[in-house]
């Protein structure tokens, strides 16, 4: 891994050079996104039930919950920043996630801790969403994991990368909602249950689409007797 990191480094040193950074949103040169076009993303941040997507008037995370849903999943929250839908939203999660930009995974994730910020987050862990090995080696890094490892540290929570995925899944993105929603079913297991247990939980991942990863996720963690489970994502 040490090595892969130096090389991504210096690949990212080189497309430094070769392409100067330019803001996604506005192509202002010296960012790659500026303030102006900060803000524009970032003063959406909700607190939703993942199921029906309406807002949970709480600001304590232990209690959050629709009562509408609350038995039809295991997650009782999720936090996004932004829309997936807007192009620049796109850009950024894309040029992050097949670019390795490191300055754009620090942006992220600031707006996903500020997002959480807002709330009582005490008691709660960071677990990463994990990346299936074989997708692990091409990528040479797991997304969700840079995000929840920045996370972790900027609002003083632990982290415990536990889960391991087992099971190869389409990216969700190519499939129809109905492939979808069938789709990560016994894809994931907990390889430390020891680290989790009777513990609080947000899963952090990119970009929220059916939810059935996090719901997969969730599922696994519950066996293994974690309390509340909640989610952080970037984008919807
Ligand atoms: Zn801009
Ligand atoms: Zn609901």
């Amino acid at each position: 891994m040490k090595s892969k990191s130096l090389i991504l480094s210096i690949k990212n040193y080189l497309l430094d050079v070769l392409f100067p950074k330019q803001c996604l949103g506005c192509k202002k040169e010296g960012f790659f996104l500026c303030q102006d076009c900060i803000v524009k993303i970032s003063s959406l941040s909700r607190l939703v039930c993942p199921v029906c997507l309406k807002g949970l008037p709480t600001t304590d995370l232990s209690q959050a919950k629709c009562n509408t849903h609350f038995k039809k999943t295991k997650i009782k929250f999720l936090a996004y920043t932004t829309f997936y839908e807007n192009p620049l939203v796109r850009k950024l999660v894309s040029s992050f996630k097949y670019r390795y930009i490191q300055e754009i995974s620090s942006i992220l994730s600031k707006l996903m801790a500020e997002n959480l910020k807002q709330y009582k987050l005490e008691g709660f862990i960071i677990v990463p969403v994990p990346l299936y090995p074989k997708k692990l080696n091409e990528r040479g890094f797991n997304q969700a994991e840079l995000l929840a490892k920045d996370i972790s540290s900027s609002l003083d929570l632990p982290m415990e990368n536990v889960l391991q995925k087992i099971k190869s899944t389409p990216s969700q993105t190519e499939l129809s909602s109905k492939e979808r929603k069938l789709n990560p079913k016994d894809a994931f297991l907990c390889f430390a249950p020891e680290r989790i247990r009777g513990k609080n939980i947000i899963l952090v991942d990119d970009v929220f689409t059916t939810g059935a990863t996090l719901e997969e996720c969730a599922k696994t963690l519950k066996q293994y007797g974690v309390k509340i489970i909640g989610a952080v994502v970037f984008a919807r």
